[in-house]
């Protein structure tokens, strides 16, 4: 199905800077967390746009300077795609780029639509010819066929199709427009360097590019920037904001401030409430790293036991890792993680990471661990059973693949072989998040991943629901 194509993706924007180009590179750099299977720049000299779109990370794609030389001007755009299996066909890289009849337009998408299959349909029915599997398409299609004069009202008339989750940035020979749906699902953030104007998925790629952070767009916000400068507008329908709490638990970067929080406080705080929630005698606190860190951090600062690593992390593997030939293929996860024997070897350990998925990941670092002479094996997740699908951009299986919704906490504890197994409650997370600001933030983000309930309904939701995919 062509809307899950989308998923996973770090957007970047720059205007007025003449080293545009270079400086969307290290701020993809920055946001490679968000996407490895390709990445691409689309540049503008004021006259044309030029676009250049790889597969593969960051350092890889751009490793050859002269391909700057191919992106002159001072306004750039790029994106970061993480594609789920069949979706990586070089056509669906990003920015989609396309000639039309006001000129040129290129587009760079984090998020996912919920409406895109049925806008395609209806497209196609009038004579549109697709040439990728991106739900982005739609959107240039729309734009394309939109009345008005000014390229601002083009893009509001598009996006009043539309619905689900987006961060957009386009880019045309002489704009840049960034906008962000009314939910608000994906962060979008708005900084400045030199005069020129940024906008990043996240505010680790400001600081990279040591850009001031001017603030957060606002749900349903979008902004034009041209040579008169920036203007700002709120055209679209207004909802109830709800950014993804996910961004929070796993998605973003730790040094990254999101929806108005501090990542990795945020994260460290689910630590502490999951040590409130559900304490443990051990000697010794370990993190799935990268992910698990900050929790564990949380963890351990709250019960008073020691954090270690305990598990090394070689960071040369890539997600895009080709496991060898059968023979040896139970090496798996080893490849990627070793235990430190000495923090080990005779101990209670409680083991932090900040999710379970389909249960694999746990079930072998488990086994490891016991390997390695634990005396028990404690896993703690800082956040709630995933039970439920994501349609807003995070890559995530469908249910019946998700360990949480098809059993039971004792269940998962004993396929993964663990001691003991304690989640973070939704009341938990919801304080956790909430207490930078002193108090719950029940309602304030989409929590669809572990409660089920879907902030922007959709036909596939009851289609899926049907199938038992839901
Ligand atoms: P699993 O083996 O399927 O249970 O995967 C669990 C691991 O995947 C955890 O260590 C998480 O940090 C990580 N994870 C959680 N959500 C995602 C996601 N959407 N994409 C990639 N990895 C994820």
């Amino acid at each position: 199905m062509f809307d899950k194509f989308e998923d996973e993706c770090g957007v970047f924007g720059i205007y007025g800077h003449p080293e545009a180009a270079n400086l969307t590179y290290l701020g993809l750099y920055a946001l490679q967390h968000r996407g490895q299977e390709s990445c691409g720049i689309v540049a503008s000299d004021g006259v044309s746009l030029r676009a250049y779109r790889k597969n593969g990370l960051v350092a890889d794609a751009f490793r050859n300077n002269e391909v700057f030389d191919k992106l002159p001007g001072q306004n750039a755009i790029g994106h970061v795609r993480y594609s789920t299996a069949g979706g990586n066909d070089p056509k669906n890289i990003q920015p989609i780029m396309v000639d039309y009849v006001r000129g040129s337009i290129a587009v760079a998408h984090n998020g996912n639509l919920v409406n895109a299959q049925e806008l395609r349909n209806e497209l196609e029915q009038l004579g549109s010819i697709f040439s990728t599997v991106a739900d982005t398409e739609v959107i240039m299609h729309l734009l394309a066929r939109a009345q008005s004069d000014s390229l601002a009202d083009r893009v509001v008339d598009a996006l009043k199709r539309v619905r689900g989750a987006y961060s957009l940035v386009f880019l045309t020979e002489t704009r840049m427009v960034a906008v962000r749906d009314p939910n608000g699902f994906r962060p979008l953030i708005l900084g400045k360097l030199d005069g020129a104007y940024v906008v990043a998925s996240e505010t680790c790629a400001l600081d990279l590019i040591e850009a001031e952070f001017v603030r957060e767009l606002d749900p349903g916000e979008m902004i034009v920037v041209d040579k008169d400068g920036l203007h700002s507008y709120h055209p679209l329908e207004e909802a109830k904001p709800s950014p993804c709490i996910f961004e929070y638990v796993y998605f973003a970067r730790p040094d990254s401030t999101i929806f108005g929080r501090e990542v990795y406080g945020v994260r460290k705080e689910y630590g502490r409430q999951l040590a409130r929630e559900y304490p443990v005698d051990a000697d010794v606190v370990v993190a799935i790293p990268d992910s698990g860190v900050p929790a564990a951090i949380g963890y351990a600062e709250e019960s008073g036991i020691p954090f270690e690593l305990g598990l090394i992390r070689n960071h040369y593997v890539g997600r895009t890792f080709i496991e060898p030939q059968q023979s040896i293929r139970h090496f798996g996860v080893k490849i990627k993680l070793n235990p430190v024997r000495e923090v080990i070897e005779g101990k209670r350990v409680v083991v932090i990471d900040d999710s379970i998925v389909r249960g694999t990941t746990a079930r072998k670092i488990i086994k490891m661990i016991r390997n390695a002479g634990a005396k028990e094996v404690h896993v703690r997740i800082s956040s709630p059973p995933t039970s439920y699908p994501c349609y807003y951009g995070i890559d995530t299986p469908t249910r019946t693949e998700l360990i949480a919704s098809t059993h039971t906490i004792e269940e998962i504890n004993r396929y993964v072989t663990s001691d003991s197994l304690g989640y973070l409650s939704e009341e938990g997370l919801h304080k956790a998040t909430g207490s930078c600001e002193g108090g719950s933030c029940e309602g304030q983000f989409c929590t669809a991943c572990f409660s089920g309930n879907y902030p922007v309904k959709f036909p596939r939701l009851k289609a899926d629901k049907q199938l038992g995919l839901f």
